[in-house]
């Protein structure tokens, strides 16, 4: 599974949430591992 080490908006560490989604703490940004879709940004409330 392809995963993400770093935030691609801020190089910040990515933390796991759940199973499979990789937040950012710093910038909120978050992805689902192994999709990586780094052109669909979301931001979490
Ligand atoms: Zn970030």
């Amino acid at each position: 599974m392809k995963t993400l080490h770093k935030c691609p908006k801020c190089s910040s560490r990515l933390e796991m949430k759940g199973e499979n989604i990789q937040v950012c703490n710093v910038c909120k940004y978050w992805t689902e591992a192994g999709t990586a879709r780094l052109d669909s940004i979301t931001i979490l409330e």
